[in-house]
């Protein structure tokens, strides 16, 4: 699964600007089912079955910057595309999406000029900007950057030790490359399953919300990724999640003002683990939420859950996970689905 990760993680798509990542997803895949891509640009693999029908989402969107305004002297003011912890932005290298993509660096004011007091604070995302080497709003033209041009971190996947890697976006390529794999390792079932490589997630959980209302699914799962808690800085109380422990099965998030996985489906893939002795751990969580929240609040209601891979440092170029737990992700959902036809 390294090298798929890889391949979805090192490419560049933004909310909104998805297309490098579809068309990977398009390339793996066309041999695996019909293959469409929907107004919101979310792209669909249907294995055609019977019942039930099953929405497997994972978005493939990451957070990122657009182009705000393009000052005289050709530095690049930007807004944040989702959730960014504007520390994380600060002196990053990043990619600018003109027609020949470009590199640029995020700089701020040198702290060796700051007074006493800025120096304590954290520079905030609205006093950075992009630097492409440019000396002229003008020169910037030339290079093809204009208002709204995305701007994406730059950032390879690498190997840590054991089965750990890093890479940016692994929120959620890693959900990206198992559904992937779970369309290539299911074969013939009776279940129809919809793969839905969704848009805009980071920004509102746009993508699912209409495919979902399209297909119309008896069931839904979206794979995503989840907050460890496991390395300084956070306690168990805060997240109980720890990565190599397995597949996450979530129980509800942000409170429950997110989703609440519907009871059939928690038991379903509760079951489905135990009795394939698939490594999970359970996970209620306060903050952050996934497409099941949108995908849940469809039409009349549709049964929804998420299964997700624990990682650290999420929305930074820096995010980690187990590949093991990614086995144990895609084990959990290919059993799943061929189980659904005795729950739905
Ligand atoms: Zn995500």
């Amino acid at each position: 699964m390294y090298d798929l990760l890889k391949r979805l993680s090192d490419a560049h798509g933004i909310s909104g600007y998805e297309g490098n990542v579809r068309a990977i997803v398009r390339q793996e895949l066309s041999s695996y089912g019909d293959v469409r891509v929907d107004v919101p640009g979310n792209l669909i693999v249907t294995k055609k079955g019977t019942t039930p029908s099953i929405m497997l989402a994972a978005h493939i969107d990451e957070i990122g910057l657009a182009v705000k305004h393009i000052d005289d002297n050709g530095f690049l003011k930007f807004v944040k595309v989702g959730g960014w912890f504007d520390q994380t932005l600060l002196n990053q290298r990043v990619i600018v999406h003109s027609k020949d993509p470009c590199f640029g660096v995020i700089g701020s004011k040198p702290p060796h000029v700051m007074k006493e007091d800025e120096r304590k604070k954290p520079v905030e995302a609205k006093d950075m900007f992009v630097d492409v080497g440019a000396s002229s709003a003008d020169e910037v033209s030339d290079m093809g950057i204009e208002i709204g041009t995305a701007i994406s971190i730059d950032q390879n996947l690498v190997r840590l030790a054991g089965d750990r890697v890093t890479g940016k976006a692994l929120d959620n390529r890693a959900g990206a490359a198992l559904l992937i794999e779970v369309m290539k390792r299911i074969g013939d079932i009776k279940p129809t399953v919809h793969a839905v490589f969704t848009t805009q997630e980071e920004v509102g959980l746009k993508g699912a919300r209409t495919a979902a209302f399209g297909l119309d699914p008896d069931v839904a799962i979206a794979i995503d990724t989840c907050i460890a808690g496991d390395h300084p800085g956070i306690t168990k109380d805060e997240s109980a999640m720890e990565v190599g422990k397995g597949a996450a099965i979530t129980v509800m998030d942000a409170g429950g003002r997110g989703v609440i996985t519907h009871p059939k489906v928690l038991a379903w893939l509760r079951e489905t683990a135990k009795k394939n002795k698939i490594a999970h751990q359970l996970d209620v969580s306060d903050g952050g939420t996934t497409d099941a929240t949108a995908i849940s609040l469809t039409r009349e209601g549709i049964p929804s859950g998420v299964i997700s891979v624990t990682t650290r440092y999420l929305h930074s170029p820096v995010e980690v996970l187990s590949l093991k737990d990614m086995g144990s992700c895609a084990d959990l959902i290919a059993h799943a689905v061929r189980a659904a036809g005795k729950w739905f």
